[in-house]
C-alpha cells in the first residue's frame, strides 16, 4: 500500500478492518500506533480514535495488558484535548477485570455509573465490564435501579422533543440490557423482560423492512455521458451518485449481485435517468435532502418503465452502455 502523508479516520478504519480480516490484529495495532507516534494523522486530535482502535485490536488478540497500555494513552490524550474519556474508561475497567484487578476496575467503574441514565451506549459497556469480572449481580442491580430512574424521567406526552427521544432510547437500552443480564444469570422473565422482548422483536422487524426497502431499488443509473454532464452542472448531485462514474456503475452491479444472493423478491432493478431531468427535479424540490430527490426520481423512472434488464447474459453487451461484453465489463466489478 502507498503511504499517504497524513491519514483520515476513514483510512485508520480501513487499516484496522483490514488487519482484523487478515487475522493480524497485533500488526494492525502496531501500524496504528506508529501512525500516531510518527505524527501522520490528518487531525492530531484523532489520536484518541487511532489509539482506541489499536487497543481494541490488541484486546481481540488476547493481549489485555497491551490493550490497557494503549487505553491509558487514549485517556491521557482525551485529557489533553479536554474531551470526555468516559467510554475509554469503561473499556479500561473491563480490561482491569480481565487482568484480575477487580478492585481497580470497580474504582474506575463506580464513578461512571450515572452514565446509565444519560447515555444510551453506556448500558452495554457497563454490563459487559461487570460480566467480564463475574459481577452479573451488580450489573443486574445497577441496571434495575437505572431503569426505574429512567422510566420516571420519561415525558408524559407522545409528542417527543429531542430530550424526550433520548430518554426513550435510554429506557430501551436499559430494559434490553437488563433482559440480557437476567438471562445470563438464569433469572425468569419479569414484566420488564416481556416488554424487552416485544421491543426487540419490533426493532428487528423494522430493521428488516428498512433493509428490504433499501435493497429493492429501483436503482438510479446514469450513463457515462449523463454522469459527466451532471458532474459539470451539479457536482453535489453527481457526488451523491458516486465519487466517479466507474464507482457509480460498480456500486449498482455490486448491490444487485447482493440482492440476487439474498433472494429478496420484487426488487425493481435498474432505471436509466438523465442529468437534465434530475437537475430540474432537484430545483423544483428546493431544500429537500438529495437522497430523497434521487429516490423519488428513480421511482418516477420506474413508473415510466425506464428499466434496464439485469443481469444480461455473460456474452451480451453490458447493461452499463459500455458496449463491452457483460463478462468483461460490470460482472467482474461486483466482486
Ligand atoms: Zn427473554
Ligand atoms: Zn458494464
Amino acid at each position: 500500500m502507498t503511504i499517504a502523508s497524513t491519514l483520515s479516520v476513514d483510512e485508520l478504519d480501513a487499516i484496522a478492518e483490514g488487519a482484523a480480516e487478515r487475522g493480524e490484529p497485533a500488526a494492525g495495532a502496531a501500524e496504528l500506533v506508529a501512525i500516531v507516534d510518527g505524527g501522520r494523522l490528518a487531525d492530531p486530535r484523532d489520536d484518541v480514535v487511532a489509539l482506541g482502535m489499536a487497543a481494541e485490536l490488541l484486546f481481540n488478540a488476547d493481549d489485555p495488558a497491551g490493550s490497557l497500555d494503549l487505553t491509558d494513552r487514549a485517556i491521557d490524550a482525551h485529557r489533553r484535548h479536554g474531551t470526555a474519556a468516559d467510554f475509554a474508561q469503561l473499556f479500561r475497567a473491563r480490561l482491569l477485570f480481565e487482568l484480575d484487578r477487580a478492585d481497580e476496575a470497580m474504582a474506575e467503574l463506580t464513578p461512571l455509573r450515572p452514565l446509565l441514565t444519560t447515555d444510551p451506549d453506556a448500558a452495554a459497556e457497563i454490563a459487559e465490564a461487570l460480566l467480564a469480572g463475574g459481577r452479573g449481580e451488580t450489573a443486574h442491580e445497577w441496571l434495575s435501579v437505572a431503569v426505574d430512574e429512567a422510566r420516571a424521567a420519561l415525558p408524559e406526552t407522545d409528542d417527543l422533543d429531542d430530550a424526550g427521544e433520548l430518554a426513550t432510547v435510554i429506557v430501551y437500552a436499559l430494559i434490553t440490557q437488563r433482559h440480557a443480564v437476567r438471562h445470563e444469570l438464569g433469572l425468569p422473565h419479569d414484566a420488564l423482560d416481556e416488554m424487552a422482548e416485544e421491543l426487540e422483536a419490533a426493532a428487528e422487524e423494522e430493521h428488516q423492512a428498512e433493509l428490504t426497502a433499501a435493497l429493492s431499488g429501483p436503482f438510479l443509473f446514469l450513463p457515462a455521458a449523463e454522469f459527466a454532464r451532471l458532474a459539470e452542472r451539479r457536482p453535489d448531485l453527481a457526488e451523491s451518485c458516486g465519487p466517479t462514474w466507474e464507482a457509480h456503475r460498480a456500486d449498482i452491479e455490486h448491490i444487485l449481485a447482493t440482492v440476487a444472493e439474498t433472494g429478496i423478491t420484487g426488487a425493481r432493478g435498474i432505471v436509466r435517468g438523465t442529468a437534465d431531468e434530475l437537475v430540474q427535479l432537484s430545483e423544483r424540490r428546493g431544500d429537500d435532502p438529495v437522497d430523497d430527490v434521487l429516490d423519488d426520481y428513480a421511482d418516477e423512472l420506474d413508473g415510466r418503465g425506464l428499466n434496464v434488464p439485469w443481469p444480461p447474459a455473460r456474452n451480451d453487451v453490458c447493461w452499463c452502455g459500455s458496449e463491452v461484453k457483460y463478462k468483461k465489463c460490470c460482472l467482474p466489478r461486483s466482486r
